[in-house]
């Protein structure tokens, strides 16, 4: 193997023992006839020794090793390699160039900017479109709106247009920073922004090691001045996404004269805001061509013309929708003998909607969503299932899907990467652990086929968790342990277990670790939310509890919460427990 490669390999060579799958990975390397079964049953599914093994070999193995990982999903891992792949074979080049330069991909990377799908085709008029739009934000500040369908194909683009050496030199020297919004309450909102200015504090002071990190601010009003002075002090010339916005009242909070890109599904939104304003319309199919391109990548790099007939048909059942031809073409690419029978399912109208969508046509992606979970193995099949409880645009770690499946982190892997496989479930390779989600559109396909059970799902999610923490709540504060403090109040709400969710908030020791973990907003938040729900009057105690008490319990060191509970009125439910609390500590010395 050329030097460049050797040394690239053993560069990565942690971060690939560690993330990478082996078995899969060896499976197309045998295929490529790079690997020997002796190999095989020597390396027996380690990651530590594949690299070994791959470490002496030639370039073509090389190439293999990079094409397999393009082709189970791991791209983030294959760009890392790709600068130094020896011979570029034309099809790999294709499937997973970034096009931008090392210093765009630091920029993109740094401001969080999804990478470019392993499937990918190129919108190159509408992509010119909104660069051109871009290019108006050079000389001042400005709102650039991409709107279009769900499932259009609008965070692609808008995460494709950055990736642009010039327009980042030239307009925003200052970064690109992305941000995934959906549908959010206000302490949800607070939250993104809290992790904004923390990301770009952060960065900016391992520039500068002389600024010192600020308290996170800890309202609305106050994350808004603090990004303005970030944006405006030490990021100036910046672009801000804002993937998916439902709600003018979230532009409002970056309403700061700053450059924003917002992908949504509603037009307007940018009227309740000040300053230019710029739009983009996405067309809710590809052209054809796009789509047969798209159909084709997933067959083994196929040209359009060289697809069966059916292929257009297919195209034109889905209206070119980006998200259904996807799905289709990870189904061809698993059975590529059947270019027709995925065309009639296609055309088949079995699932009717409810709520139909003004123009946007369901139909399609409801066959794609079902014929995909058809191929499933019926284990995986019920699993799929389970994630009709996942709450729209919250991305989760593969741990909490280990507690929820009761299976072990390797086998959730296995079962993740089947789904993945299947563009039923993305990865946001971003992250360490990674995190997984669906596109909305498929979260309302899997309500909609589970409607009469979801009270069901909602239990299992509780009782899994139950069962997993028997002993208490996780105190980690990595991805897993965050998404209980935020989610299993929504699961025992959705699954009616109303003793449940009355036990938990009720608690003061679930006070104590959430607010440790994520400050009290959030549960300022959660007894707004469930308010209909929970007891009026004990609710009322936690409330006023946390309002009295919500800057003590932003500061650290943590203070002692039973001695600001002992100073609530004695009819409060916190003062009882406080007091039990205080008298167990007194009895234990
Ligand atoms: P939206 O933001 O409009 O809801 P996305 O950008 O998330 O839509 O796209 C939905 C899905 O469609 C993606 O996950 C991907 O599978 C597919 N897709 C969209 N654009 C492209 C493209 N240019 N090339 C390949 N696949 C695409």
């Amino acid at each position: 193997m050329e030097e460049g490669a050797r040394s690239c390999l053993l560069q990565s060579r942690s971060i690939l023992e560690q993330d990478i799958k082996a078995s899969y990975l060896m499976d197309h390397m045998i295929a490529d006839g790079v690997l020997t079964r002796d190999e095989e049953a020597r390396i027996r599914n380690q990651a530590v020794a594949l690299l070994e093994v791959l470490l002496r070999k030639d370039n073509q193995a090389y190439i293999s090793f990079y094409n397999a990982l393009v082709c189970e999903s791991y791209g983030d891992l294959a760009n890392l390699l790709h600068k130094s792949l020896p011979l570029v074979s034309p099809e790999a080049e294709k499937s997973f160039s970034d096009g931008g330069t090392p210093y765009v991909q630091t920029v993109l990377s740094q401001g969080g900017v999804p990478q470019r799908p392993v499937v990918f085709v190129s919108r190159t008029a509408l992509l010119n479109r909104l660069r051109e739009k871009l290019y108006r934000l050079q000389k001042e500040p400005g709102w650039v709106t991409v709107f279009g369908m769900a499932g259009s194909g609008k965070s692609i683009l808008a995460a494709e247009a950055v990736r642009d050496h010039t327009l980042i030199t030239e307009c925003f020297p200052g970064g690109v920073h992305w941000m995934s919004i959906g549908q959010l309450d206000r302490s949800d909102l607070l939250a993104r922004i809290q992790t904004l200015c923390f990301r770009l504090e952060q960065q900016s002071q391992e520039q500068d090691p002389s600024l010192s990190l600020h308290r996170l601010p800890t309202s609305l009003d106050e994350a808004k001045e603090r990004l303005r002075f970030l944006v405006h002090h030490r990021y100036p010339r910046s672009l801000l996404i804002l993937d998916d916005i439902w709600d003018c009242s979230v532009l409002k909070a970056f309403d700061i004269q700053c450059r924003v890109l917002l992908t949504t599904r509603d037009r307007s939104l940018a009227d309740s805001v000040t300053g230019s304003k710029y739009e983009v319309a996405v067309d809710s199919g590809l052209e054809e061509n796009q789509a047969l391109e798209i159909l084709g990548l997933y067959v083994n790099g196929r040209k359009p013309e060289k697809l069966p007939e059916q292929a257009r048909s297919i195209v034109r059942e889905c209206k070119g929708s980006p998200l259904v031809v996807s799905l289709i073409g990870a189904l061809l690419r698993d059975f590529p003998d059947r270019w027709s029978y995925y065309l009639q399912k296609l055309k088949q109208k079995q699932f009717k909607r409810i709520r139909k969508s003004s123009s946007y046509d369901y139909d399609a992606l409801d066959q794609a969503m079902s014929a995909s979970i058809q191929v499933l193995p019926e284990e995986h099949r019920e699993l799929y299932k389970d994630l009709t409880v996942l709450e729209k645009d919250v991305k989760v770690p593969a741990k909490v899907l280990a507690v929820l499946w009761d299976l072990e982190p390797e086998e959730v892997e296995d079962v993740l990467q089947d789904f993945v496989n299947k563009s039923l479930m993305y990865r946001d390779c971003h992250q360490r652990p990674y995190l997984y989600y669906l596109h909305d559109l498929q979260l309302d396909f899997l309500a909609e086929m589970n409607r009469s059970c979801l009270e069901d799902l909602h239990t299992k999610v509780v009782c899994q968790y139950q069962k997993h923490y028997s002993q208490g709540p996780p105190t980690s504060g990595d991805q897993e342990c965050l998404y209980w403090f935020r989610f299993l109040p929504y699961h025992m709400v959705k699954a009616n277990l109303t003793q449940e969710l009355y036990s938990l908030m009720f608690s003061l020791d679930w006070v104590v670790t959430k607010a440790k973990i994520m400050g009290p907003a959030h549960l300022i938040n959660d007894y707004v939310a469930y308010g209909a729900v929970l007891d009026k009057e004990v609710r009322a105690h936690f409330q006023e509890f946390l309002s009295q008490n919500g800057h003590q319990l932003e500061q650290r060191p943590f203070p002692d919460v039973v001695q600001l509970a002992l100073s609530q009125p004695d009819s409060s439910e916190v003062y009882r427990q406080a007091l039990q609390q205080a008298q167990k500590r007194a009895a234990m010395g």
